[in-house]
């Protein structure tokens, strides 16, 4: 797999941070910061201005991608969704295959609990992601879209389950039991993330 459809999964991301940066943002004002959206945006926009066809493959595109995210993004997300790409990016197979893929994103996740140490439950992306990258492995039999497809409505299923959950991660943790009631930011933006791969990568 070139890195020009790597590269148009990270661009559909990209769009769907820009059209919904208000939305992130304002989740993240009622438990944290209020600056998801824009952080993300500012970073999707680099990542977007990066030629996927100037790197000699996919995997050196996504590093050059998490590093560009590391660079522009401030608070947790720019190191938190740095280190996803870095980690897809060195794992991410030279022949394409849906096993590939699947390695590359559980690489992804670990880079993710490793960096933040939340475990699912905490109130962080951890509980869209994890369960989405379990559901590929799951399905990874049937091929990539549907892997992929699987991977998407477990992520918006997990995404969906921060919203009672207290945080016990992150600046939403400041928050204790007022944290429940609102959609963790971070599983909302990586379902955006994986939506996309599922749009673009098989
Ligand atoms: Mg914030």
């Amino acid at each position: 797999m070139g890195a020009e459809k790597v590269g148009a999964w990270l661009a559909d991301f990209a769009e769907q941070i820009r059209e919904n940066a208000a939305m992130l943002t304002d989740l993240d004002r009622q438990i944290g910061d209020a600056d998801h959206g824009s952080n993300m945006d500012r970073g999707m926009k680099a990542v977007a201005a990066l030629s996927p066809a100037a790197f000699a493959d996919a995997g050196a595109y996504l590093k050059k991608a998490g590093m560009t995210l590391v660079s522009t993004v401030g608070g947790a997300s720019g190191p938190l969704y740095g280190t996803f790409l870095m980690r897809v990016g060195g794992a991410w197979p030279a022949e394409e295959s849906a096993e590939g893929i699947g390695a590359a994103l559980r690489a992804g996740l670990e880079g993710i609990v490793q960096r933040g140490k939340a475990e699912v439950g905490d109130k962080t992306m951890v509980d869209a992601l994890a369960p989405a990258v379990a559901a590929y492995d799951a399905a990874v039999g049937q091929g990539t879209q549907a892997a992929l497809d699987a991977a998407a409505a477990a992520c918006a299923q997990g995404r969906n389950s921060t919203t009672p959950l207290v945080a016990r991660k992150g600046r939403a943790s400041y928050l204790g039991e007022r944290s429940a009631g609102t959609q963790d930011p971070g599983a909302t933006s990586v379902t955006m993330l994986i939506e996309a791969a599922a749009r673009t990568l098989a």
